[in-house]
């Protein structure tokens, strides 16, 4: 798939959209998402301009890994790391994708629920 240079999270990456960042580093951006599904519910993109996971490569190593690292170190700072949280990457139609720039979305604060809908 083509990367969407126009696309929404090109334009928070290029400062373009304000967001609430929460995390920050080489690799990857984490803020608010703007229509919150839980009450914590943060998305964490990669600098990289990579539409979906189906474009990761081995060079992505590094970037994969700081995006679970992000996750990881947002869910204790927002409090939500012993009572328990979600990692989600939709990707394509089926996944629930509508942004055409991956993002791991971190969601807590409440009991989800299993299976997903
Ligand atoms: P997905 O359906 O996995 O592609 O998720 C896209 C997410 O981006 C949704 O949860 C939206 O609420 C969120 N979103 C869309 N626009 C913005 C924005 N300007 N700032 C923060 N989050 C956004």
């Amino acid at each position: 798939m083509e990367y969407d240079s126009n696309g929404i999270f090109a334009k928070i990456l290029r400062g373009e959209i304000p967001t609430n960042s929460v995390y920050e580093n080489e690799n990857v951006l984490a803020f608010e998402d703007i229509n919150p599904k839980a009450p914590v519910h943060i998305l964490i993109i990669p600098k990289a301009d990579v539409p979906t996971v189906n474009e990761f490569g081995p060079e992505h190593k590094e970037m994969i890994g700081d995006m679970i690292l992000a996750a990881k170190e947002i869910a204790a700072e927002k409090g939500i790391a012993e009572s328990g949280y979600r990692m989600v990457i939709n990707t394509l139609d089926d996944g629930g994708q509508e942004l055409y720039h991956v993002h791991l979305h971190l969601l807590g604060g409440r009991r989800m629920k299993w299976p997903p809908g």
